[in-house]
């Protein structure tokens, strides 16, 4: 057994998730873009508040709930966030898949930006001698395509990826990314 160097990347969103929904002015399908903006409602001691997204060609809004009639003191640390609406919180929501499960929308990952986080490299074992192991961890599952990602880890083009796959010293499984995507990379003699 000998060992290698494992490198871990993360692929993080840099823009919110789009929506597809129909737009009256539009009349018919249109994306729908996250406007990092909040709606604040205060009723008595409830709290309303929604994301505000907005059709891209018409600028027709759509709120998005984010709470709906909640006691303020669950809110505590976001509640300067949405009143400042704030970027960040904003991209949180928009990338949270499981928000526009809640609010029934229909969401699109055409044209998403991106940046490769690399986090820790570790030692492991590996059968494969003379080899680096590379994870890309894509938790918000993003439709890329592996050498196009691959292309932009191991600065070189896409055209050179595909061939080191051809010759096999790149080892990997499928066109696009997965949650995880493991790929050996094997030393060049
Ligand atoms: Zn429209």
């Amino acid at each position: 057994m000998s060992y290698c160097k494992r490198k871990t990347y993360k692929i993080k969103p840099k823009t919110s998730y789009k929506v597809l929904r129909n737009c009256a002015n539009c009349g018919g399908k249109t994306e729908y873009v996250n406007t990092d903006c909040f709606r604040v409602n205060a009723n008595g001691n409830r709290i309303d508040v929604w994301l505000i997204y907005q059709c891209e060609k018409c600028k027709h809004p759509c709120n998005l709930t984010v709470y709906e009639r909640v006691n303020p003191k669950i809110l505590k640390e976001q509640y300067p966030g949405f009143l400042g609406n704030d970027k960040e919180l904003a991209l949180q929501y928009g990338t949270n898949k499981s928000f526009f499960q809640k609010n029934k929308a229909e969401i699109s990952m055409d044209g998403m930006e991106y940046e490769i986080l690399e986090e820790e490299t570790e030692e492991t074992e590996t059968l494969e001698e003379n080899s680096e192991i590379i994870h890309i961890q894509n938790p918000y599952e993003l439709k890329l395509r592996t050498d196009k990602v691959l292309a932009e880890i191991f600065q070189i083009s896409r055209r050179k990826i595909n061939q080191l796959v051809e010759q096999e010293l790149i080892l990997v499984q499928g066109k696009y990314l997965e949650r995880v995507t493991e790929v050996i990379s094997k030393k060049r003699k």
